[in-house]
């Protein structure tokens, strides 16, 4: 177990949060349920959120940055209170910053990271590729490549992503990709494929179950050339790297994807909550206000105890996210799989809840007409993206034991 940490939450947080809070109630809230039964993407409200600065290159910058490393779940958990599919189109361009920032140069950040954002009136978005068909929990089995032409100096660029989030529609595209096949995970390497490079297009465009104003896609490569600059962390990293895994040593470096995922999958887990309260809030009104049998449906205890669990959990999910955010932040190693921990729970206690909010609201639970129809859908993504729930499990179990776990 960890050293649990102070997590007062400082003047500058309790303005962030409520800065937030503002714009999801006020701007997200009200365009929520016209969005996920358009199942279009919110420029609108991304626009509104660039001119208060909210989508911006500087405020991730600034978030990314705190020592106590809550900012970023504290911004997280109000957005997606207010809409997970508009919130997740707001900040789905920082998956795609998380993996330069993972395995980049600080001057590949500070090239592409700005333009992921774009600026209020000229808005852009990002998209992290790693999901392929038949690549999904299992990255090893990536088939995209990406092969060095060392005449032109430019690699060259096919295969198939799937399930990208903002994929085809971003200016900016971080793809994982095979270098090296016999090397497995080993020889795998990221790119960044600036706007209009030819080669690169979008493919099926998802319709889906929940999270329908986020943009989901598939972005197909088909001899996709780029500059040699563009390999994140540089050529010469790489080839030390692949000669490394060659002779078999062994090294501390993570697969690129997992890279990625390791910095965010605390940050899913504060989207998961921010969903979670709003559904426990929702149902906690609803039964103070709901009559049957001459009283208030809260004053039966069958379902004041629903509700207490539903606090509890995620309350508890709360300081699990927080935990595995400070430790990141410290720049300290998640040796019991703390990241995967919070977004586990914080994941599984969204699902629980919201439809427990589902049934405390009885018949209009189950209608469009009330918001936690909606919830318990966008719910349902937080146990597959960034690792599925048994990944997690299995990262933790691997962790605590120290055995080799198969995947
Ligand atoms: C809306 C949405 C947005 C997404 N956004 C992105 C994105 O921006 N970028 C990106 O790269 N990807 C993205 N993804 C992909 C997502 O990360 C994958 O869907 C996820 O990793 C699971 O992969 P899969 O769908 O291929 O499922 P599979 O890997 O085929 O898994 C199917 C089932 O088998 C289980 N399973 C698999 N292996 C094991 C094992 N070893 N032990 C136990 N159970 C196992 C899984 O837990 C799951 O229940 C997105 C997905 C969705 C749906």
């Amino acid at each position: 177990m960890t050293d649990v940490p102070s997590f007062a939450l400082t003047e500058d947080h309790l303005t962030l949060k409520q800065w937030v809070h503002d714009f999801a109630a006020d701007v997200i809230r009200p365009k929520a349920a016209e969005y996920d039964e358009r199942e279009e993407f919110p420029w609108e409200v991304l626009e509104e959120a660039a001119k208060i600065g909210l989508y911006s290159f500087d405020f991730i910058a600034t978030q990314a940055f705190d020592t106590t490393g809550l900012g970023i779940p504290v911004y997280m958990e109000e957005l997606f209170w207010g809409d997970a599919g508009i919130a997740l189109s707001l900040v789905g361009s920082s998956l795609a910053a998380a993996g330069v920032r993972a395995n980049g140069t600080d001057e590949q950040v500070m090239e592409w990271v700005p333009q992921m954002f774009g600026s209020p009136g000229d808005i852009k978005v990002a998209a992290f590729c790693s999901s392929e068909p038949d690549a999904g929990s299992d990255v090893g089995a990536m088939r995209t490549r990406a092969e060095y032409d060392e005449a032109k100096d430019e690699w060259v660029l096919n295969g198939t992503k799937t399930w990208a989030t903002n994929g085809g529609i971003a200016n900016v595209h971080v793809v994982t990709a095979v270098v090296d096949p016999e090397l497995k995970t080993r020889g795998q390497a990221s790119f960044v494929i600036g706007p209009n490079t030819p080669g690169l297009s979008q493919g099926q465009k998802f319709a889906k179950h929940g999270i329908r104003a986020s943009h989901t896609a598939e972005v197909v490569l088909d001899n996709c050339r780029i500059p040699g600059s563009q390999l994140l962390g540089g050529k010469e990293k790489l080839d030390a790297r692949l000669a490394k895994a060659r002779e078999g040593v062994k090294s501390g470096r993570t697969q690129p994807s997992m890279a990625t995922f390791e910095r965010t999958r605390p940050a899913v887990g504060a989207q998961a909550l921010g969903v979670a309260r709003a559904a426990y809030e929702y149902a906690l009104d609803y039964a103070k206000t709901r009559v049957q049998f001459g009283k208030p449906i809260i004053e039966n205890q069958g379902v004041a105890f629903q509700l207490a669990d539903m606090a509890t959990q995620i309350d508890a999910s709360r300081l699990l996210v927080w935990r595995a955010a400070w430790l990141g932040a410290q720049g300290l190693p998640f040796e019991h799989a703390e990241g995967s921990m919070s977004k586990l729970f914080a994941s599984e206690t969204c699902k629980r809840v919201t439809d427990q909010a589902i049934q405390i609201l009885g018949g209009n639970g189950f209608t469009r007409e009330y918001p936690v129809e909606r919830m318990a859908r966008d719910a349902r993504i937080f146990t597959i993206y960034e690792g599925t729930s048994e990944i997690q499990r299995l990262v933790i179990a691997r962790a605590e034991s120290g055995a080799p776990i198969r995947g």
